[in-house]
């Protein structure tokens, strides 16, 4: 195609000079037609520039365009053909009797900028690869290079079926590392400055700014899924531009929804944004809980793409040793005899670790450890910070325990007495909470989102309203109290998280979903590929 565009574009930069030059060299008759050359640019008005720039526009395209620098050869060559407007246009001019005409010039730049964009779209089209392969290809798409809770779920589902697949991260860091550590393949696509500050919160300004690098990063991704018979969107930025790429790449989305659509967790018009995208885009939508397919519903998104399957764990066969348990307690200070309480995950307000340090306030025995750091937003730098200043009262000093984020947690688990998780907004799932059962601690949730699924009020947990730091305190005392009421909790606990929450069981149903998902695109392939097989045997 590029060769044939190159060929075309000469003979319509002949042509255009020729024309050009021709009334300057007098103004003949124009063969077949009953004007002459110097009416001709009468004729060359706004309607009729607009087009013959938008033919050039996307001849330029397709000769020289190139999808990854789309926006650097953009403004250039909308530049060059702008320039060769104007100078055309000067030509013009200096016929006796013509004027130079400014609403041509803006037709041209109107049209040029159409064409290359028809272009790109042309190219898109022509890009098809076939994978060939046994098994779906699958690109999975996330936005951060942090290992959060998504993340973490991610790192197994991709490792399970590292040889088909591919991840595309947004971000660099630590993530891309564990990845490539269990053999798969990663690469970062960096979106551009504006684009990776719109958080959940963002407004129509932000958002706005950031369109130039999502386009960019979406016409990469578009290239990159053509090679896949799937895109699997991780996480909300991931949806949003990995959405529209996979439609345009012709190739069915997967949704994995880890999020609560809702106030408190996304703006409003990031909620929209999100949903109206699910729609238009995914084919399935995996929800990590009822409470996040139920909001994704409430939210308007459609019920029938949903299934709920929970994040799945790997079931530990042993417990860190006797001397590894003690070792930690010494290096974060905590008496060897201290009743403990653990909070694992991300520093953030909405996590509600100033939850837990002011019901510790009445626990005078009683120490904690917080484990985690703020892992997204300057606002989470803040509260991290306010969380020390808090820690610092009086009345917690000496008993609260700053681990930072750590990639070994095992440990810090076996090593307490009772895990605590304190969201003050529904949890979309709460891995902490299975992370305790499996452990073999009680736990102490708060009753609201996922959490609220994963434990059963008085049977595998204790459930408490969230934000309520004085239920939060009676719970934990109780627990202090009876010894004997908190190991059945957690006996109960560690049985049912076992029975459901098991990684194996886990990634059968995510690659069920994903085989229906593909089997559209993937039917077709393997019939081609069996069909060959069939011919080569015969
Ligand atoms: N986590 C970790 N290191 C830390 C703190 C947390 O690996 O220092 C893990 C934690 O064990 C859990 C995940 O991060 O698996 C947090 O998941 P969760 O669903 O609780 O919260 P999310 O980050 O998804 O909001």
């Amino acid at each position: 195609m590029k060769r044939y565009a190159r060929i075309a574009l000469l003979i319509m930069l002949a042509a255009g000079l020729w024309l050009a030059l021709k009334p300057t060299l007098g103004s003949p008759r124009i063969p077949f037609l009953p004007f002459r050359w110097s009416e001709y640019f009468d004729l060359m008005d706004f309607w009729l520039n607009l087009g013959a720039f938008g033919i050039l526009g996307t001849t330029v395209w397709l000769a020289f365009g190139a999808l990854e620098k789309a926006f650097s050869r953009m403004w250039l060559m909308t530049g060059f053909i702008t320039l060769l407007n104007i100078l055309l246009e000067l030509m013009q001019s200096s016929i006796p009797g013509r004027a130079m005409d400014k609403a041509d010039v803006w037709a041209g730049l109107f049209g040029c900028v159409g064409g290359i964009v028809v272009g790109m779209v042309l190219q898109l089209l022509s890009i098809r690869k076939k994978t060939g392969h046994k098994e779906p290809q699958v690109l999975f798409l996330d936005q951060t290079g942090r290992l959060g809770g998504a993340e973490l779920m991610l790192l197994d589902i991709a490792a399970a079926r590292a040889a088909d697949s591919e991840v595309i991260l947004f971000q660099d860091g630590e993530f891309r590392t564990a990845l490539e550590n269990v053999g798969v393949k990663t690469s970062v696509l960096e979106l551009g400055d504006e684009a990776s500050t719109v958080d959940k919160q963002a407004g129509l300004k932000r958002v706005l700014r950031s369109i130039p690098g999502i386009l960019q990063l979406m016409l990469r991704i578009v290239q990159a899924a053509r090679s896949f018979d799937v895109v699997y969107a991780n996480t909300a930025k991931a949806l949003i531009i990995g959405g529209p790429a996979a439609r345009l790449a012709g190739r069915p989305l997967i949704f994995h929804l880890h999020d609560i659509i809702a106030d408190g967790h996304f703006s409003l018009l990031n909620q929209q944004a999100l949903i109206h995208c699910a729609n238009f885009c995914a084919q399935s939508v995996i929800a990590n809980s009822e409470a996040t397919k139920a909001a994704f519903i409430a939210c308007g998104g459609r019920a029938e793409l949903c299934v709920v399957i929970p994040n799945g764990f790997r079931i530990p066969t042993e417990r860190s040793p006797a001397s590894e348990v003690k070792a930690l307690r010494a290096g974060l200070g905590i008496p060897s005899d201290a009743w403990t309480v653990l909070m694992a995950g991300r520093l953030a307000h909405w996590k509600g670790q100033h939850v837990l340090l002011e019901a510790l306030k009445v626990l005078p025995a009683a120490h904690a450890v917080l484990l985690g750091d703020a892992l997204f937003t300057d606002e989470d730098r803040k509260y991290a910070q306010e969380l020390h200043t808090q820690a610092d009262a009086p009345e917690l000093a000496g008993r609260i325990h700053f681990a930072g984020f750590q990639k070994e947690t095992m440990a810090y688990f076996d090593m307490a007495d009772v895990v605590v998780h304190a969201s003050v907004y529904p949890e979309p799932f709460g891995r902490v909470i299975v992370e305790g059962m499996l452990a073999g601690k009680p736990v102490i949730a708060s009753r609201a989102g996922g959490a609220a699924e994963i434990v059963q009020h008085e049977e595998t947990g204790l459930l408490v309203d969230p934000g309520s730091a004085s239920e939060l305190a009676d719970a934990l005392k109780r627990l202090q109290g009876d010894s004997r009421f908190a190991m059945e909790l957690s006996r109960q606990a560690q049985q049912t998280a076992q029975d459901i929450y098991a990684l194996s069981a886990v990634q059968e149903k995510i690659e069920s979903v994903i085989r229906q998902t593909a089997s559209r695109v993937f039917r077709k392939e393997s019939e081609t590929a069996e069909t060959q097989t069939i011919q080569q045997a015969a």
